[in-house]
């Protein structure tokens, strides 16, 4: 019996991303605020997914031989570091959080069953990475605030209430909504990263975070008016959106995660979604 076991360790470091072979302003114009000298810092928390069969004493591994061995191999070594520095792997290539996962996948990779390495640069930054080569994903969250109502337009109230319960009251009902917005690409063996961090930030800003913030999606967002937004709609939605203006950016869509409540989510993955399109655009 198959089985992923995930475990959880942490580090804080600081790194910068500045190319020697740049100038100044270049550095300024390509990474920003990181590019600043002499670097900033992040409480980086690393998910180590190990798989395999459940052994005769009910273990996938040994949970204490793999904290040893991420000890050992990553932690011990990058807590408190300059990571540009620790490892030639960062000289070469940024360290940027999909290249920390790819890299600490390689160091890994030799003594666990890996099949996943996630790694927070903070809670609304990760990156995953699965042992592909310089493919990672990497994922942003971000939040609005909206009402809806969910109604059919072309059916009564008693209808509407009979499918959608309290939610088809009539003055609608609001929500924070949770926005989690993964993209998938190729590591740059320079810079480090599948997408440029800050120009995928506006995207999401221009086109969902700005025009869907403090809305009443119903009326404020034309699609809208004849599609019920209930929070599946919502995400195809988003998705459709960023979908092109990602591309724009050299990576590709691979999921929106739109999580309504606590209570309530919805992930949408843009293969399914273009199977879907004809519905959805
Ligand atoms: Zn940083
Ligand atoms: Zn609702």
């Amino acid at each position: 019996m198959q089985c992923i076991v995930v475990r959880r360790a942490q580090f804080a470091a600081s790194h910068r991303y500045w190319l020697p072979e740049l100038s100044a302003a270049e550095n300024i114009g390509q990474f920003g605020a990181g590019s600043q000298f002499p670097g900033h810092g992040h409480n980086y928390v690393l998910f180590i997914s190990l798989a395999g069969e459940i052994d005769e004493y009910g273990m996938v591994v040994n949970l204490s031989d793999v904290k040893q061995v991420i000890k050992g191999e990553v932690t011990n070594e990058l807590d408190f570091s300059y990571l540009n520095d620790v490892w030639t792997e960062f000289q070469q290539t940024l360290p940027t959080t999909e290249n920390i996962a790819r890299v600490i996948w390689q160091r890994l990779t030799p003594h666990l069953p890996l099949v996943r390495v996630q790694l927070f640069e903070h809670p609304e930054l990760w990156a995953d990475y699965m042992g592909n080569g310089m493919t990672a994903y990497l994922t942003v969250s971000t939040h609005f605030s909206a009402a809806h109502r969910l109604a059919h337009p072309n059916l009564s109230l008693e209808k509407n209430t009979e499918i959608y319960g309290k939610c088809a009251r009539v003055n609608g009902h609001g929500h924070n909504y949770h926005l989690e917005v993964t993209v998938q690409g190729e590591i740059n063996p320079r810079t480090g990263m599948i997408v440029d961090l800050l120009t995928l930030q506006q995207a999401i800003a221009d086109y969902v975070i700005e025009p869907f913030d403090h809305t009443f999606l119903n009326k404020d967002i034309a699609y809208f008016a004849e599609v019920v937004p209930t929070a599946e709609n919502i995400a195809f939605h988003i998705s459709n959106l960023l979908r092109s203006p990602i591309q724009q950016l050299g990576a590709k869509l691979y999921k929106i995660k739109l999580i309504e409540s606590p209570n309530n989510s919805c992930e949408v993955y843009t293969d399914e979604a273009e199977l879907n399109s004809v519905n959805y655009v």
